[in-house]
């Protein structure tokens, strides 16, 4: 059976990047009718920030990809949270230490900055394995009753992997195919802490295990830990998972990997949901108006297609034309002018009713009450939005008349203007069925009749409603605001 895992790490909010690397695992788990299930890894006690973690399960919430087991929801493999877990990790790391995959070291920070300094006086770095075993303080060069001595006076310890000497590993990965590793360079990665918890290699590969994960589907940056995480699961005897690295993602502009930094500069979010801290609010797709559909089919494309051209999928197509081999070993460009454009996609595709709900609320926190047809208003102006929260500036001269006109559309009113519009207060008083296409028949009649331009009414008449060229076929808007609200401001421009 598939079951994957997101394995989040409650450091701060999500990244988007982290978003994405739970909803390929989501796509690949449903795809295969398998589970998706999320485990906390909270063993680094100096990085844990307590809100990430409500902040991680609203976030996927939002987005409609929450898993199938987790805290609190069929905890068939629980518990799902690392530092609840502590006390069984120290048992394997032990297992490792008797098997000789693993040994004490007591080296303390000052010593270890001395061996990095002394290698870099020779140019070189400092790896701690094979090449300087016999320098260090470990249990490598005591003999077993000093190390337990040491143990026993309470010195502090970490419990190191012994990386073996002189191994090519082959290792196959989904995304990138055959890698090759050379144990030589690998250092020995310090599997538990003086703290008393495993760091994140042990606890994660033991977890993996414990809950039967089938793949590791993650990003990029975990790729350089694969050949210690092929080696732990041979130091234990367990059948390895099978693995897939994602491409990185990329800054929109330059070079190198999305950050923080590249959404404060140019403007848009990198995370799922508004952040907020003591120093400052990042914002999020959900307040900024995104639709989670489009935040999901944006986030799928990064890195993966189905190799057609189609590019607007639903979740439930994206489960359909998953596959692990389709994803791309280059990095993904983010683009924020992409992702606005799938929202703008989605909007479309949103019935005029509910985004007139949504407007409606727009509508209520400024405090404008309305007997007008949102859901109309709506239809008329939803082609030139990117989002709901842009619908008042599109159509705010339906709720409020004028108060300036825009300057630079005043060269359409002329001498003759004001004269041609009091034609036009009593044509319109004339009409009885005050419909868009009735108004248009008539007031059309009248000009060719009377040998008048378009233009020289149609642009002053748009000026006079609007305050600007702007908006929908203008009949429309006529019609919408009614005879008396358009006689009254056409009067206020002519004053
Ligand atoms: N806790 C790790 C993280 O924060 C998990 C990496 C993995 O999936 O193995 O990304």
């Amino acid at each position: 059976q598939v079951r994957v895992r997101f394995a989040p790490s409650p450091t701060g909010p999500l990244h988007i990047g982290g978003v994405r690397t739970a909803l390929f695992n989501y796509l690949f788990a449903k795809k295969h009718n398998g589970v998706f299930y999320i485990r906390i890894e909270d063993t680094d006690q100096t990085r844990f920030v307590p809100e990430a973690e409500a902040y991680i399960f609203e976030a996927l919430e939002w987005l409609g990809i929450a898993p199938d087991e987790t805290i609190g929801k069929n905890e068939k493999f629980g518990p799902y949270r690392q530092s609840e877990r502590k006390e069984m990790y120290k048992e394997y790391a032990d297992q490792l230490i008797n098997s000789g995959w693993a040994y004490y070291a007591f080296d303390t920070a000052e010593a270890l900055d001395a061996h990095r300094k002394q290698h870099e006086e020779q140019g070189k770095t400092f790896i701690y394995n094979w090449h300087n075993r016999e320098k260090l303080d470990t249990s490598l060069v005591l003999s077993n009753e000093e190390t337990e001595q040491r143990i026993a006076n309470g010195e502090t310890y970490v419990i190191r992997f012994k990386t073996p000497v002189n191994e090519i590993l082959e290792l196959k990965d989904i995304v990138r195919g055959d890698i090759k590793f050379d144990t030589n360079l690998l250092d020995d990665k310090v599997l538990f802490k003086s703290d008393g918890m495993p760091t994140y290699h042990l606890a994660n590969i033991v977890d993996d295990h414990l809950m039967e994960t089938s793949h590791v589907i993650r990003g990029e940056e975990w790729l350089p830990s694969m050949p210690l995480h092929h080696l732990l699961y041979k130091a234990f005897g367990w059948e390895a998972p099978e693995f897939a690295h994602l491409p990185l993602i990329l800054k929109p502009v330059g070079n190198g990997k999305l950050s923080k930094r590249d959404g404060d500069k140019l403007g848009f979010p990198v995370f799922p949901l508004e952040w907020k801290t003591a120093e400052g609010i990042s914002s999020g797709y959900r307040e900024k108006g995104f639709f989670p559909e489009a935040v999901i089919n944006f986030l799928a494309l990064l890195g993966w297609n189905d190799g057609t051209e189609q590019e607007i999928f639903t979740l439930e197509e994206l489960v359909e034309k998953f596959d692990l081999n389709r994803i791309h070993k280059a990095g993904a460009k983010f683009d924020p002018d992409k992702n606005k454009w799938f929202n703008h996609q989605y909007l479309q595709k949103q019935s005029d009713a509910s985004l007139a709900e949504s407007f409606k609320k727009d509508l209520a926190d400024r405090n404008i009450s309305t007997s007008l047809d949102l859901t109309k208003i709506v239809g008329m102006i939803k082609e030139r939005a990117h989002f709901v929260n842009e619908f008042w500036d599109l159509a705010d001269y339906f709720f409020e008349a004028p108060t300036s006109y825009d300057e630079k559309a005043s060269k359409n009113w002329k001498e003759e203007t004001p004269a041609l519009m009091e034609q036009v207060i009593s044509e319109l008083n004339k009409m009885e069925d005050f419909t868009s296409m009735n108004i248009e028949t008539l007031l059309k009649e009248w000009m060719t009749t009377k040998e008048i331009g378009m233009g020289k009414v149609m642009q002053p008449l748009r000026l006079s409603l609007v305050g600007a060229l702007k908006g929908p076929h203008l009949f429309d808007i006529i019609e919408m605001i009614g005879k008396e609200e358009t006689v009254k401001r056409i009067e206020k421009a002519i004053e």
